[in-house]
């Protein structure tokens, strides 16, 4: 899969554009994701950055990072949210509903500890992160 898929946030006004195929597909159930989408999963996309392009309304990005793990990227005119930049992992997570022509083929769940929605769907289950990211790469059970 390889090409370029386009998105906008709620409102329209920030149009973003990925290009190539996404590293990773998968969902987030952290408590992080959860409590700032306002949904009880976070679908997200990997990217490399240099595969994200904002291609209009680049004046309406604001960006919140509580910690430094995740900026998280949104439209200051309607909220919207658009994009989590991972400096550390050097990736950005393009949420999937931002791309919706992106065809989602979710690989795996992480954070999978914290979640309020099991989701029996047969993908792995990450307790946390993978290792190479930083987690324990401990699997766990559906
Ligand atoms: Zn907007
Ligand atoms: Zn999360």
């Amino acid at each position: 899969m390889s090409g370029s898929y386009q998105g906008t946030c709620f409102c329209g006004a920030v149009g973003i554009e990925v290009s190539g195929a996404p590293d990773a597909m998968g969902y987030c159930h952290c408590r992080s994701c959860r409590s700032w989408s306002g949904g009880p999963v976070n679908a997200f996309t990997l990217w490399p950055p240099e595969a994200v392009k904002v291609t209009k309304g680049a004046e309406h990005v604001a960006t919140y990072h509580k910690t430094d793990m995740s900026h998280r990227q949104f439209c200051r005119l309607c909220g919207g949210h658009l994009m989590a930049v991972h400096p550390s992992l050097k990736m950005i997570d393009v949420f999937a509903a931002t791309v919706p022509n992106l065809a989602f083929a979710p690989q795996v769940h992480v954070n999978y500890a914290e979640t309020v929605l099991p989701m029996r769907d047969g993908l792995p289950k990450l307790k946390d992160f993978p290792a190479e990211f930083g987690g324990s790469g401990e699997l766990v059970a559906e």
